[in-house]
C-alpha cells in the first residue's frame, strides 16, 4: 500500500462513524491540483543541473490551500499529495480558514553550496508562482527549508509582481514579514498537547520521562518547551544517532554542543544508543519529529511510552496505530499534535495582511488558546465515538469540511 492509500485510513474510518455522503467523500480522495516542475540550476561547476519539484493542493472547501515545502532526496509525488491531504485535516481540526496544500523538491541540500541552494529555491517558486499566492496557496517551510530559503522564495514571487508580497509565504525571518514566535510554534504546540495529556492521564509532569526522536526545528523546540513543562528529557536523536541519560539531558545544553559540533552525538556524560533503541526505550512520553513510517508493524510491539505525540507528519504506520491502540498507548495525531506551525503560519498571514504585528506573548498565548480547545474538543469526540484520538480527529475536521462543501453548493 502506498504512503496516500494508508493516509486516507482514518478518514475512512471516520466517514463511516459520521456516514458521510459519497460524493463528499470523494472530493477528499484525490487532491483538486498537482504540479510537477523541473528546475534547472546552474551549479558552481559551471554545469547546469536539472531538478523535480512538486506542488500538490489537497482541498480548498474552506480556505486558500496552505503547507510547508520540503527539500529531501526522499520526496516523491505521492509524499508530496500525501503531505497535502495532512494538511487539509490538520486545517480544518484547528478551525483555521484554510486548506491543504504542500510542495516538494527532490534534493539532497547537504550537497548543495548556498548559492546553489538559493538558486533551486528561487526556481522552484518560479516554477509554482502560476498557483500560489495570498489567496491561492500559501507555502511555508517543512523539512530542511528555513527562514532563509522563505526570504528568497517571498523575494522571488514579488519580482513576478513588482511589489512585495509578504503574504505569499509564512516562515519567513521577522524583519520581512514573519511572525514573533513561529520559530518555537510547531514544537510550542506539541508540548501544550503533551500537557494536557499527562493532565487526563493524571501523570504529573515531574513524574514523565521523554524521548525525543530528531532534532530539527519541531524536535528541538519539542525537547526544551516539554523539558520547561517539569518532565525529564531522557533521550534524543539526530540523523547521526541518538543520546540517553536517565537522569535526564538539558536541551538547551544539548543545543549549545549541536551548534558546536553539528551533531549530538558526543555529548558529555550521555550514552551514545542508535536510533531504533530510542522509539523502544520505557519512557512516559515518545515524541516522534523526524520523518514519516518510524513506527511500523516491525517495531510497534516494542515501544514502551504510555503517551506518543506525533511531531512528525505520518510517524506511525496503519498497522502501528492498531498495535498501540491494542496496547492502551494514547497517540496524540500528527494532524493535532505539530498543527502549532501552521496555526501561526496562519496568524503570520493575517498579520501580512492587516501589516500589523503582534508580540510574540500575544502569538504564543493565541496558539495555546486554539491548542487547548482543539485538544479537548477531540478529547471529548473521541469518547463519544469510542475510537482513537487520531479518528477523532478525522472526525471534527470532516464535519467542517463537508459543511463547507455543503455550504458552498458542491454537494447538490
Ligand atoms: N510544514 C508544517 C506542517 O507540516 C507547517 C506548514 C505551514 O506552516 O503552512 O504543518
Amino acid at each position: 500500500m502506498n504512503l496516500f492509500e494508508m493516509a486516507k485510513i482514518p478518514l475512512n474510518r471516520a466517514q463511516e462513524l459520521l456516514g458521510v455522503s459519497d460524493i463528499a467523500a470523494s472530493y477528499l480522495q484525490q487532491p483538486e491540483r498537482v504540479l510537477e516542475v523541473s528546475i534547472p540550476v546552474l551549479m558552481e561547476s559551471g554545469k547546469v543541473q536539472l531538478f523535480r519539484g512538486y506542488r500538490s493542493q489537497h482541498c480548498t472547501a474552506l480556505g486558500p490551500a496552505k503547507g510547508g515545502i520540503r527539500f529531501h532526496p526522499s520526496v516523491t509525488v505521492d509524499e508530496v499529495k500525501t503531505l497535502s491531504f495532512w494538511m487539509t485535516f490538520k486545517c480544518a481540526v484547528m478551525d483555521l480558514p484554510l486548506g491543504g496544500g504542500k510542495g516538494g523538491v527532490t534534493c539532497d541540500p547537504t550537497q548543495l553550496t548556498n548559492k546553489e541552494l538559493e538558486r533551486l529555491a528561487r526556481g522552484y517558486i518560479a516554477k509554482i508562482a502560476p498557483i500560489i499566492g495570498e489567496d491561492r496557496d500559501i507555502p511555508a517551510p517543512d523539512v530542511n527549508t528555513n527562514p532563509k530559503i522563505m526570504g528568497w522564495m517571498m523575494d522571488e514571487y514579488s519580482k513576478w509582481n513588482g511589489f512585495l508580497c509578504p503574504g505569499v509565504l509564512t516562515g519567513k525571518p521577522k524583519t520581512i514579514g514573519g511572525s514573533a514566535g513561529r520559530g518555537s510554534a510547531t514544537g510550542r504546540g506539541v508540548s501544550f498537547t503533551v500537557r494536557e495529556a499527562l493532565k487526563k492521564m493524571n501523570i504529573k509532569p515531574a513524574d514523565a520521562t521523554v524521548a525525543v526522536q530528531g532534532f530539527g526545528n519541531v524536535g528541538s523546540f519539542s525537547a526544551k518547551l516539554i523539558h520547561d513543562l517539569g518532565c525529564r528529557v531522557v533521550a534524543l536523536s539526530d540523523v547521526n544517532g541518538a543520546i540517553y541519560n536517565s537522569q535526564g539531558l538539558n536541551p538547551y545544553d544539548v543545543e549549545k554542543f549541536v551548534k558546536e559540533n553539528k551533531t549530538l552525538v558526543g555529548y558529555p556524560g550521555s550514552q551514545p544508543i542508535s536510533n531504533a533503541e530510542l522509539l523502544e526505550l520505557p519512557v512516559t512520553v515518545l515524541v516522534p519529529a523526524a520523518l514519516e513510517m518510524q513506527i511500523t508493524a516491525e517495531n510497534a510491539d516494542r515501544v514502551k511510552a504510555r503517551l506518543i505525540a506525533e511531531g512528525a507528519n505520518g510517524p506511525l504506520s496503519a498497522d502501528a496505530d492498531n498495535i498501540l491502540d491494542a496496547k492502551g498507548v494514547m497517540v496524540i495525531p500528527d494532524i493535532l499534535a505539530n498543527a502549532g506551525g501552521v496555526t501561526v503560519s496562519y496568524f503570520e498571514w493575517v498579520q501580512n495582511r492587516y501589516r500589523y504585528y503582534w508580540g510574540e506573548k500575544e502569538v504564543n498565548s493565541k496558539l495555546e488558546e486554539k491548542m487547548v480547545a482543539a485538544f479537548n474538543e477531540i478529547f471529548d469526540l473521541a469518547q463519544k465515538y469510542h475510537c482513537t484520538l487520531r479518528v477523532a480527529a478525522y472526525i471534527c475536521a470532516l464535519e467542517r469540511l463537508v459543511m463547507g462543501m455543503e455550504l458552498r453548493g458542491w454537494l447538490s
